[in-house]
């Protein structure tokens, strides 16, 4: 709804002298505040009736929008659905209402959730130890780094400071490796989107003893499955180096392989993303640290206690109710989910790595997949010029949630499509029909397009004025002066 008078700042609703709120008698008798604490002129609180807040706070939590709302194909981000039973636990007062000093004898459950978790990451990974302490994605990959930074330094080997990144890689990785104090070194994909492995070697013989790491995701950000890795993990470790795994997006590998069978030696998770709990907007996260045998003394202190317990619970939860079998499940639908958008489209958006074109694959079970999302180069015909931004903005007069755009960096119009494997088919096939119907539209009427949204509560952001002159506070119109 884009009722005007609700869609105004609760300040703007504001009349004098209305209430609604009633205090509750004193019942400490009076105190003196020291007049150095007590305020010089009113506070410029706003005035309204309940009902007024209420339905103002109701009609802004309606321009929201979130999974539970409706489709979410923001690639690389992971927008399943969180399913409510994990909420339902994460609010049982037994551990809500626990104070991270209380003595370790009185938290014995939340403990154990922790150990819990920690096995069945590590049965899930391949690898033997898991740190909960830090709190998202990009926090583990600092954690970790940090890890194979000690694990050097212990041995007395100084001179590692390389950390080998592939160009197609998450902006997360070279900004941890940097935050660490690390150097970041490039490595180029090939035209069929994997890592270089002959750029590899060059960098791996031309700065061997100075490799500390190399960070890797897999499926890698284009959605495609590295299939080079123990060649890689051959390579790195040969040099004297570790392997890096940025399992931020577990989602496509979950039961089916794991990186500590790989050859990865440190990685991190995201709970939030791969186990289910609603993320986006800032968090909660939580990016457990998983290591090889050996390593876990090279862990750092990089939060108090064990980081986002309640995330930790949710992700336990949604472990337990799917099990074993149904964990399984998970990466095939994914999978499946994202190949089908990608067929049903890939006439009218460009899809510049076409998998199923690679001749070179013998075996047919390989050929032709993405893993759980993969990037089209904005729409075929270049002609309209109806860009990859005009698309994500006209997604939100059907309503849905735009995919990631501009990002990856390799080409210039990435639109990157992650459908999960919450969806049904209906709802996807609702997509791939408004997806056609954009393309359509791009050719008959692109004015249409470009200057969507319509129907949103607000249209075309001026991203660069937002960037450059961005209003963050509210000025009170009686004291604006300026
Ligand atoms: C989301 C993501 C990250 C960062 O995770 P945050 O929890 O947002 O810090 C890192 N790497 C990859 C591949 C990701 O998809």
């Amino acid at each position: 709804m884009n009722n005007k008078l609700y869609g105004n700042l609760i300040f703007e609703l504001s009349q004098p002298g209305r209430k609604g709120y009633s205090l509750p008698k004193n019942r400490f008798g009076n105190y003196e505040v020291p007049a150095e604490l007590c305020r010089k002129e009113e506070a410029a609180l706003p005035e309204c009736d309940e009902l007024t807040v209420v339905r103002h706070y109701t009609n802004l939590s309606h321009n929201n929008f979130g999974v539970d709302d409706g489709f979410y194909p923001l690639g690389s981000c992971t927008m399943k659905y969180n399913p409510k039973l994990n909420e339902e636990v994460a609010a049982l007062p037994q551990f809500q209402n626990l104070h991270p000093l209380q003595p370790a004898a009185t938290v014995k459950g939340a403990t154990a959730v922790i150990a819990l978790t920690e096995r069945a990451l590590c049965s899930l990974t391949g690898l033997a130890h898991f740190t909960f302490k830090p709190f998202a994605g990009a926090h583990g990959e600092l954690t970790g780094l940090m890890v194979i930074d000690n694990y050097h330094r212990k041995r007395g080997d100084t001179l590692r400071k390389k950390v080998i990144v592939p160009d197609s890689a998450h902006g997360t990785n070279p900004a941890s490796a940097a935050v660490c104090g690390l150097e970041v070194v490039e490595v180029k994909s090939t035209a069929d989107g994997t890592v270089d492995i002959d750029d590899l070697r060059r960098i791996c013989s031309l700065c061997g003893n100075t490799i500390a790491a190399m960070m890797m995701t897999n499926p890698n950000t284009l959605g495609l499955f590295e299939r080079q890795i123990p060649e890689i993990a051959r390579l790195i470790h040969d040099c004297g180096g570790l392997m890096y795994y940025d399992g931020a997006n577990l989602n496509p590998m979950l039961g089916a392989c794991r990186p500590g069978d790989m050859g990865f030696d440190v990685m991190h998770i995201n709970l939030h993303k791969t186990f289910s709990t609603p993320h986006g907007g800032g968090g909660p996260g939580s990016g457990p640290v998983g290591v090889r045998e050996g390593l876990d003394d090279c862990f750092p202190e990089v939060s108090p206690f064990h980081g986002n317990f309640a995330v930790i619970l949710r992700a336990y939860a949604y472990i337990l109710s799917l099990g074993r079998d149904y964990i399984k499940e998970v990466g095939p639908l994914a999978t499946l989910n994202a190949n089908y958008i990608k067929e049903s489209l890939k006439d009218v958006y460009e899809l510049p790595i076409d998998a199923s074109a690679d001749t070179g694959e013998k075996s047919m079970a390989q050929r032709g997949l993405c893993k759980h999302e993969f990037v089209f180069d904005g729409l075929k015909d270049k002609s309209t010029g109806v860009t990859t931004m005009d698309v994500a903005k006209r997604l939100l007069d059907y309503g849905y949630h735009a995919p990631t755009i501009y990002f990856p960096l390799l080409f210039h119009e990435s639109l990157m499509i992650e459908p999960t494997e919450s969806e049904s088919k209906e709802t996807i096939d609702g997509f791939i029909q408004v997806m056609r119907k954009i393309a359509e539209e791009a050719k008959t009427d692109p004015e249409l397009v470009k200057t969507a949204p319509h129907l949103t509560p607000i249209g075309r952001v001026d991203d660069v004025l937002a960037a450059k002159h961005p209003i963050v506070t509210y000025k009170q119109l009686k004291n604006d002066t300026e």
